[in-house]
């Protein structure tokens, strides 16, 4: 992180803690945020808060939008909520659409007059990955490389697919977490006894304000039994919320590190071995799914993103929406959880297959 960006994080932490105390939010570390609060209150980075806070508001009472152009701001770090209304829709094989193109090599190809992929100069200088996708968008056939099959022979019997939903609250709820934890209160788990078998599929869904992390943890342990690779579609993120689980349930510790130590990382093998037209530039399973198996998508699913997972599963469980409602919202978060390992088991039958 550099500095900038660290002073920048430094403020949005604060206008989270001015935010937060506005509100009059009754959190249980209160005290401690109004001791935090009195020691901030007269920092001058505070005063640079304030100004910022006061410009914006200023921008938002104006009767027009400010004449932006969109850009990398609108997708990092998160997606704009507006990103459809300034963002065009652009052809599949537009150049933006390129793996990991910097803002500077699109300036560069818009300077020379190029939009679509198909027509960037073969001399131009484009990364190893990049180039792979020209080739694929040009002749319209995905790409299996031949280290595949190595990648694949990996995997060891039994094949657990596990995915997790988390909340990441900026004032911790419960005991040990930290601003903005990735707190767990879903997974599913398909299981495959050997290549081909019938799938056994499990899951577990926090249903009230309670604590989730201990139900979570003693429900998956119970099904994640003790050998063979657990399939996860980029392992840094459920590692992540294991690592987070053992420092709280210290007692668990061995068992969370033998899972952790288990994890095969799909998304790895995609990006290095397989590229798709279809993927326009992502490799998220939301593209790379139905790419590669197209009776497969997230598009029309009630739920369809981890972030509105955790939106949703709050009005459930704070009794926003009435019993008709949460009924329907649990199992939309039930379906979505269980697409997404149900999703890298199919993935994984096209890769063994191509
Ligand atoms: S999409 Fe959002 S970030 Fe991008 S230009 Fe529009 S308002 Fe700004």
């Amino acid at each position: 992180m550099d500095a900038h960006t660290a002073q920048a994080q430094e403020m949005y932490d604060r206008i989270c803690l001015e935010f937060f105390l506005e509100l009059d939010s009754p959190v249980p570390s209160w005290e401690l945020l109004q001791e935090l609060h009195g020691q901030l209150k007269d920092a001058e980075l505070m005063k640079e808060v304030r100004e910022r806070i006061r410009e914006q508001r200023k921008v938002l009472a104006q009767a027009k939008p400010p004449d932006i152009e969109a850009g990398r701001q609108c997708t990092n770090p998160v997606t704009c909520e507006f990103y459809g209304v300034c963002n065009k829709p652009r052809p599949e094989d537009h150049i933006g659409n390129l793996p990991g193109l910097s803002a500077q090599k699109f300036q560069k190809l818009k300077d020379l007059g190029v939009e679509l992929i198909g027509d960037i100069p073969r001399n131009f200088a484009l990364t190893k990955r990049q180039k792979r996708a020209w080739e694929c968008v040009k002749n319209g056939r995905p790409w299996f490389g031949k280290e595949l099959k190595d990648a694949l022979a990996g995997l060891n019997y039994p094949l657990y697919f596990m995915d997790f939903e988390t909340l990441a609250p900026a004032l911790p709820r419960f005991g040990g977490m930290r601003p903005y934890d990735q707190m767990p209160f879903q997974w599913s788990v398909h299981i495959q006894q050997e290549p081909g078998a019938v799938l056994e599929h499990h899951e577990f869904l926090a249903d009230n304000t309670a604590d989730p992390r201990p139900e979570f943890l003693r429900s998956l342990l119970q099904v994640i039994g003790r050998k063979g690779s657990i399939v996860a579609y980029s392992k840094g993120f459920e590692s992540g919320c294991l690592k987070n689980l053992a420092q709280w349930f210290p007692k668990h510790e061995a068992q969370i590190k033998a899972i952790q130590e288990r994890l095969w990382d799909l998304l790895a093998v995609v990006r290095a071995h397989v590229y798709h037209p279809g993927f326009m530039g992502s490799f998220s399973l939301k593209r790379v799914l139905p790419a590669l198996v197209p009776d497969m998508s997230y598009e029309g699913m009630e739920v369809s993103e981890g972030s509105e997972a955790g939106l949703i599963w709050e009005k459930i469980i704070h009794g926003q929406v009435d019993a008709a409602e949460r009924k329907r919202m649990r199992e939309a978060l039930l379906v979505y959880c269980k697409q997404d390992t149900l999703a890298m088991v199919r993935l994984l039958e096209v890769l063994a297959g191509a």
